[in-house]
């Protein structure tokens, strides 16, 4: 399988470099050449199946050049393993065909352990194999951060630097990242926020020569294609679960990177029948706001009680540009360059096009707290309030009562116990048992300015052969 930029100028790379590159040459984002396609036959004779043996049947096109089956095979054991659920990805039913997938059993109790957990495994591989050392450097809103430190900890060829917002990631979440320790974590805390350290990740990308040419960096943002990939497989995961390939599923899905939802496109275009996707966002909702209305355009940020989906541009909607602009890169570079003055549209038969794949809704925070209420009091279910969201968003843009409706349950609520207690609902969510002395571990970090200089000075001095 090859891979090739959005943005058309970087050279075409196999599984193991874009495993280890993160951001294209050329600005833009790996995405595979072609994908694979199943028949509903093949699809079917999946019924009955393991997790981990589901997922290689699902990921292993994507990374045959790079490892071998009997290799990828006990990888795949191993990191579905530390899921504390037998089914590694539960659906909880809410309503009639209404569903709930819970993806936060992992050890950060979010759903990006899905991915990191296999991510960490993938990179130490290949870097044992080609005897070399990586640099990860990630920008976090709040559960890419912990997730990857948590995926990355026991990688020996590693050394990670996360960037997360100063004081504006609750409480829990940065103390899963601050209280893990080893000499390869380095915490930073950023005085600005998730888009600041965002952009200065990826301007790291793009001139490396602070790292001094003795190492180079890979990222752990949805920027990276493993991550996407491990994603499709729990979509496929639910839909056999509940009668498919012989019927098809809808799924709502909380929004931030546009990273989890568009696995769910791609799980389609692989073949797994999907009627609807809802794209689920706060009142950050440049991607509701482009889908309703034909017009991208950046709004200032907004803090809201969901805060992992605190993003005002959507690294991944590159990758679905890409596609609705016939896979011309020029176009898409043409185009997110011009967004960044101002407001642009699509021609309208592309639109159209995208808003047949798509549904979508933006929910503010009272609607979230509504919900979290709603469901406590129905069904006796505490969600979090990226998963509330979701929820919200599957009732509003529903299409077919006769369709089960799964949304991807994204954290554990227990992450998030300001919003449950604003929300009115009297009892709180406890961590589970491998985190119930989070608030007496020692914590570990480092604050500094949004400066690039400043940030990529601290890296060089502090990576471990520096
Ligand atoms: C990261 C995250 C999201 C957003 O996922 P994207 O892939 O960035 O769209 C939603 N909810 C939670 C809890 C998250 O951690």
């Amino acid at each position: 399988m090859r891979y090739i930029s959005t943005r058309g100028k970087a050279p075409a790379l196999g599984f193991e470099d874009v495993l280890l590159t993160g951001l294209a040459t050329d600005g833009g984002l790996y995405v595979p050449e072609s994908l694979p396609h199943f028949s509903l036959e093949e699809i079917r004779s999946w019924r009955g199946l393991s997790y981990s043996e589901l997922a290689f049947k699902v990921m292993y096109p994507f990374v045959e050049d790079a490892v071998p089956a009997d290799d990828f095979r006990s990888m795949l054991d191993d990191t579905y393993q530390v899921f504390a659920h037998d089914a590694v990805a539960p659906l909880v039913q809410l309503d009639t065909n209404e569903w709930v997938m819970e993806l936060f059993r992992g050890p950060t109790l979010a759903f990006k352990d899905f991915a990191l957990q296999l991510l960490g495994r993938l990179l130490d591989y290949v870097l044992e194999k080609r005897n070399q050392h990586v640099v990860i450097m990630g920008a976090t809103s709040g559960d890419t951060g912990s997730a990857a430190i948590e995926g990355c900890r026991k990688c020996k060829h590693v050394d990670i630097f996360i960037l997360h917002p100063h004081e504006r990631v609750s409480e829990v979440q940065r103390r899963q990242m601050t209280t893990v320790t080893g000499d390869n974590i380095h915490n930073i805390a950023i005085r600005g926020n998730f888009d600041d350290c965002q952009r200065m990740v990826k301007a790291s990308f793009g001139d490396q020569s602070f790292l001094g040419g003795k190492t180079q960096l890979a990222a752990v943002n949805s920027i990276n294609w493993a991550r996407i990939m491990a994603q499709i497989v729990y979509y496929f995961h639910a839909s056999l679960a509940l009668g498919g390939p012989d019927r098809s599923m809808a799924f709502s899905v909380p929004t931030g990177n546009f990273g989890d939802i568009f696995a769910g496109y791609l799980a389609r275009q692989m073949g797994l029948p999907i009627s609807q996707l809802v794209i689920a966002t706060n009142r950050n909702d440049i991607l509701h706001r482009f889908l309703s209305g034909n017009r991208y355009e950046q709004h200032q940020l907004e803090h809201t009680i969901s805060p992992s989906m605190d993003i005002m541009v959507s690294s991944n909607f590159e990758r679905l540009l890409f596609d609705l602009l016939g896979r011309n890169g020029d176009e898409v570079r043409s185009l997110l360059e011009e967004a960044q003055s101002g407001p642009v549209s699509i021609e309208d038969y592309r639109w159209k096009h995208m808003r047949k794949l798509f549904d979508s809704a933006a929910i503010d925070d009272d609607t979230t707290c509504a919900m979290i209420r709603e469901i406590f009091e129905h069904n006796e279910y505490l969600l979090d309030p990226h998963t509330a969201i979701g929820v919200k968003a599957a009732r509003l843009c529903r299409r077919d009562k006769a369709v089960p409706m799964i949304t991807l349950g994204t954290a554990h609520p227990a992450k998030f116990p300001d919003a449950v207690a604003r929300s009115g609902v009297v009892s709180q969510p406890s961590l589970p048992k491998h985190l119930s002395d989070l608030f007496e571990r020692e914590e570990r970090f480092t604050v500094l300015d949004h400066d690039l200089k400043t940030v990529q000075q601290f890296m060089a001095e502090h990576w471990k052969h520096a």
